[in-house]
């Protein structure tokens, strides 16, 4: 993991990416390594999941229910591309984040509690 200041990462860190329910909070990941690269050199998306595996809310619309898997692939795929072309000058890339809010444990994550040894 290369993060700089806790604000930064470099886009090889990225290994997946999540959804989560906005009802029960069940989350899905997709990795990355099968989202690209693209079908015709092995990567495979085949779906993302249309309603939420633990309480069946719908997670798309009906008007166009394959969007949010196309525009996850055109993410990933901008993502590479954005690597490849600042690799080949070797300009490094990286995507700041959001530090989290002070007084947080830095590994803890939401609905994740410690346990004091
Ligand atoms: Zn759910």
């Amino acid at each position: 993991m290369s993060r700089r200041g806790n604000t930064f990462i470099d886009l090889e860190d990225i290994l997946g990416f999540g959804l989560e329910c906005p009802d029960c909070h069940c989350a899905v990941t997709i990795p990355y390594s099968v989202i690209y690269p693209p079908p015709e050199r092995g990567g495979d998306i085949r779906n993302v999941p249309p309603r939420c595996p633990n309480c069946q809310r719908e997670w798309h619309t009906t008007e166009s229910p394959t969007a949010i898997k196309q525009a996850i692939e055109n993410f990933a795929q901008s993502l590479t591309s954005i690597q490849r072309s600042t690799s080949q000058v070797k300009l490094a890339f990286s995507l700041e984040i959001a530090e989290e809010e002070s007084g947080a444990e830095s590994e803890e994550q939401p609905g994740k509690k410690s346990v004091a040894a």
